[in-house]
Order: structure tokens, then sequence, then C-alpha cells
């Protein structure tokens, strides 16, 4: 028996009868993006380990058992990227953005890695676009981002989904408030999931994304809600945003236990949660992370972004049936009949390319009947089979696939034919 090598587990392979629908909400991405007035900036895929344990969080699921990261040969640990705002804000330090301008809005686009189980909408290879805003602290850019992000899906055609909004408050009234939960939750500890128990002491917060059922009863019956420890400012900042949403009559949803999994976020938090997905619900998520930049050795800079899986929004899509099938991308099949024919067929091929129309031709050496089995199978809009006759002659008959009609067009004037 043959021994073939498959894919790495949680990794998949985009077939060519698939990448039509990615590259379509790609396109849109990239309109939108631009509609926003938001520039792409490109990072590498992998960076030094050390960016994302400082940045995402020493105790996050992320960090802790999440990472691919390697020695490379000068023993230096590097990881392949598993979120994409750690290697972004890298690189709005490293190049000074700040002195270029106050204020940046970016998005970008590509591959994460994360070695979590796999499942559907749960990958070790995924796509995440997303945008940042460096350099504006008000509520205006929070909403900015937010509408970025319910206006894609929005445009996208998305129906089943719903976009929910809390806030953290900042870093100091934060820590308060784990202080506040871990004393209230710490006498109802041994009811708590074996997972539950060993986040308690080092990212309290998750206790409130636990999907085990006694954890959720304990945790409505006793945890107390942070918006009740907030400070005033933080509360007018939290309405306000809310204020400029009602305005700009984007619908949400205040949930007031959605704590997201990384450490950098300070006020506004948000996710878009679809409910076509399952257990792997989320769409999209993100929020406010005014220290990022500063702990990462840059100027304080407040800034705000998401991120959002290209995945999941992908078998959103499929189960919204929000894809047409593949549209035909073929102009024109060339069918040559026999050996001296096919080399004037090639210069056809080639004139008709350069002058902006797709052709493909037989490269089997194949009968006539299985070159019009191929025409057909490639979804050509016209085939033209070229023989001996048609070369003495210098007209060809072009055939619509669709109908079936034949028209005989001279050899230089297939463009004119084409154009028609
Ligand atoms: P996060 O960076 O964890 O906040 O994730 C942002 C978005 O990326 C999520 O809402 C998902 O849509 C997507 N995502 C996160 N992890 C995965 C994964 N392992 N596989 C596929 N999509 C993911």
């Amino acid at each position: 028996m043959k021994n073939k090598i498959k894919s790495v587990k949680g990794t998949y392979d985009l077939l060519p009868s698939e990448i039509y629908k990615w590259q379509e909400v790609e396109n849109k991405l990239r309109s939108i993006f631009s509609l926003y007035n938001f520039l792409e900036i490109r990072t590498p895929i992998f960076e030094k380990s050390k960016l994302f344990s400082r940045s995402v969080g020493e105790f996050t699921d992320i960090v802790n058992k999440e990472m691919y990261s390697f020695l490379d040969k000068g023993k230096e640990s590097l990881t392949l990227r598993p979120e994409l705002t750690a290697s972004v804000v890298r690189s709005y330090i490293e190049h000074n953005f700040q002195q270029i301008s106050s204020i940046h809005k970016l998005w970008y686009y590509g591959p994460l890695f994360r070695q979590e189980k796999p499942q559907s909408g749960r990958y070790r290879q995924f796509y995440q676009f997303g945008a940042e805003i460096f350099g504006s602290a008000y509520p205006e850019s929070d909403v900015e981002l937010i509408d970025l992000a319910y206006t894609i899906y929005t445009k996208l055609g998305l129906k089943k989904w719903t976009l929910y909004i809390n806030t953290l408050g900042k870093k100091e009234n934060r820590n308060k408030y784990i202080g506040v939960l871990k004393e209230s939750m710490l006498p109802y500890k041994d009811q708590l999931c074996k997972n539950c128990k060993n986040r308690f002491d080092k990212n309290i917060l998750r206790l409130f994304d636990c999907k085990n059922r006694q954890c959720k009863k304990v945790m409505n019956e006793h945890a107390p809600l942070i918006i009740n420890h907030l400070s005033v400012e933080e509360k007018d900042y939290f309405e306000e945003v809310k204020f400029i949403l009602d305005k700009l009559n984007i619908k949400y949803e205040v949930d007031p236990t959605m704590v997201r999994g990384l450490d950098y976020y300070t006020n506004t938090i948000f996710e878009v949660r679809s409910e076509n997905l399952g257990s792997q619900d989320a769409l999209c998520g993100g929020g406010r992370y005014d220290n990022l930049v500063e702990d990462l050795g840059g100027n304080s800079t407040p800034a705000v972004g998401f991120a959002a899986g290209m995945e999941r929004l992908l078998i959103a899509m499929e189960k919204e049936k929000l894809f047409k099938n593949e549209s035909d991308k073929l102009d024109i099949f060339i069918a040559p009949m026999n050996e001296n024919v096919r080399k004037k067929a090639i210069q056809i091929v080639k004139e008709i390319r350069y002058s902006g129309y797709s052709v493909d031709m037989d490269f089997q050496r194949r009968s006539v009947k299985a070159m019009m089995r191929e025409a057909n199978r490639k979804n050509a809009k016209y085939s033209i089979v070229i023989g001996e006759n048609e070369l003495q002659s210098g007209e060809i008959n072009i055939k619509n696939m669709d109908s079936g009609k034949m028209e005989t067009v001279k050899i230089d004037k297939i463009n004119d034919f084409l154009s028609t």
C-alpha cells in the first residue's frame, strides 16, 4: 500500500471548487474597508514569542496552551502568530506610526495558528480579518469599529446574528472587581468544574465563559457583575457608546457577563454571534485596549479593534444560502482537430487572451467529442473547433454553449464578435 501523506490535524485545503466563495467575501471586505478609509497592513506570520505572552497575557488559554512555538537556529523562541492585534501594535511602534499622524485606521487579513481541539468552526490554522484604530480615546472610535463590523455582516447579507456589547472598565477598577469576584465566588469554588477551579486564581473572569451547566448556575446566582463596580466616568463612557450606536440604528444587546478571553481590553468590548453555528458561534470579537501600545514599549496610545473569523463567516453564509453557483469564468474553449492546426490554435488563444477574454484549449490531444465534453465541464460560454478547413478559409464557427447556436466569424474578427 502506498504511504500517502495527509494534511495536519485541524488544517484544511481550500479547493478550486470552494475558493470562489472566499474570493467573493474577500473582495467585498476590501471594498467595505476602503469605504471606511481603513488602510491595509501585512505583518509576518511569525513573531518573537514574548510579543504574545506580554500582550495577550501569560495566563490566557492562547499563551498557556495553544501557541505553536519553536526555537530557531539562534535558539530564539518564535511563535506562529495566534492573533494579529499584537503584531499590528508591534509594527505600529516599530515604524513610529505616531510620528506620521496622530490617528491611524488599519485593517488586516491572514492566517493564524492555535493548537486548539479541532471541531466545526474551530481549526488550528484559520483566517481572520480585522481592523484597529490607533489614537482616539473617544467613544466615536469604538462606534466606528462596531459600525464597521456591523456593516460587513449586513452587506454580506447575513441575517441570523446578534451584536453583543459590554464594558470591562479600566485596568484599576477591573483589578478591584476581580478581587471582589474572587471573594464572592470563593465559597462556591468546590462546586465549579476542574477547568474553572484551575482558572480561579489566574484568570477568574473566564469563569463567565464556561459552558458547564453547574458553573453557569453558580455564576448566575453568585457572581457580581462588573458594571456595578465601575466608576461614573467608565459608566458614562459606555452610555455614550450606546447613545451613538442608537443614533446609527445599530441593533445590539448588552451582555453584562461577556468578558472576552484576552488580557488587554479596557472599557468597551463587543462580539458578534451567529445563531447558525452551534457551540463555536462567535463570528467576531473586539474592544478597546488603551494600555497595550505602552505595555509593548510604545508611547501611550489609546486604541480599539476587532478580529473576525473567515471560516465561521463562510459556514454561516453557506447555511443562509448566500452564495450563487460559481459564475462561468471561461469565455472560450478552443478545440484544435489535429497536429497541423494546433500551432495556429495556440496563437489564436494567445491573441484573444491579450484582448481581454479568458480562453482555454485542449492540452491532451483528444477527440472532438471529448474536447466538447471538456468545454462543457469548464462552463465555457463559447467553443470553437478548428480544423484544416477553418485554417484555409480563415473563418471559424463559434458555438454558443448555452443555446447551441453556431455563427461563422473571420478568425481575425473573433474579438469584434466577442465584444458585441
Ligand atoms: P479571538 O481572536 O479569539 O477573539 O477570535 C476572533 C474570531 O476569530 C472569533 O470570533 C472566531 O470567529 C475566529 N476564531 C478564533 N479562533 C478560531 C479557530 N481556532 N478556528 C476558527 N476561527 C477562529
